[in-house]
């Protein structure tokens, strides 16, 4: 019995790997590939837990969160101090409160604006320990090299209604670069360019 059982042995894994790495040694580029799985390892769920519960959890397994710095939105626990820009694109904000974590999205009042915001991703967050609750945040956002807040005005071209709307525009494109800018922003705010004609939302809701 004994016998029998050492004459049908199930291969190694040894010997499988070693069989494996002898067959791609034949090809220099097979046996580069053979050092890079070709899936990633799969992590178990119960790692993953255990990760989410730990104090150091990466930022790409928590879920993104939303925080509302307008200023209309008068909520004392979550105030902001300063928001900067950097550099085209990248901003620094300063704030208080609302557990701000790498990977959130922060929605900033536009300096100089009443109503328009704008949305910025955190890189990177230090939380100070003075004052307590007190944060400084380095973000990416919006690409303006000078931005401009314009004020313009749209009239209904069925009902006559008329809306004074802003929009942000950069200044460094020059005069060119508004219109468009504006287009954008009245059909944020539910109008419609039609050939030229522009239709209020309700005149637009009638319509279809
Ligand atoms: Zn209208």
């Amino acid at each position: 019995m004994r016998g029998e059982r050492i004459s049908t042995p199930k291969p190694p894994l040894a010997a499988t790997i070693n069989r494996l790495s002898s067959k791609a040694s034949e090809n220099p580029i097979a046996r580069l590939l053979c050092l890079v799985p070709a899936q990633p390892l799969p992590i178990c769920r119960a790692s993953i837990m255990a990760r989410r519960k730990s104090p150091l959890i990466p930022s790409r397994l928590r879920v993104m969160a939303e925080h509302d710095f307008r200023y209309n939105l008068l909520n004392p626990a979550h105030t902001l101090t300063e928001c900067r820009a950097l550099a085209p694109g990248r901003y620094q904000v300063t704030g208080n409160g609302g557990n701000i974590r790498s990977g959130d999205v922060l929605i900033v009042t536009l300096k100089g604006s009443r109503e328009l915001s704008q949305r910025l991703t955190v890189d990177k967050v230090r939380h100070l320990i003075n004052p307590p609750g007190q944060w400084m945040a380095v973000a990416s956002g919006p690409v303006f090299r000078e931005l401009a807040i314009v004020n313009w005005q749209v009239d209904c071209d069925a009902c006559g209604k008329q809306r004074d709307f802003e929009f942000a525009v950069d200044a460094a494109k020059g005069e060119a670069a508004r219109a468009p800018a504006a287009e954008a922003r009245i059909s944020e705010l539910g109008w419609t360019n039609d050939g030229g004609r522009h239709l209020c939302p309700t005149c637009r809701e009638s319509k279809q």
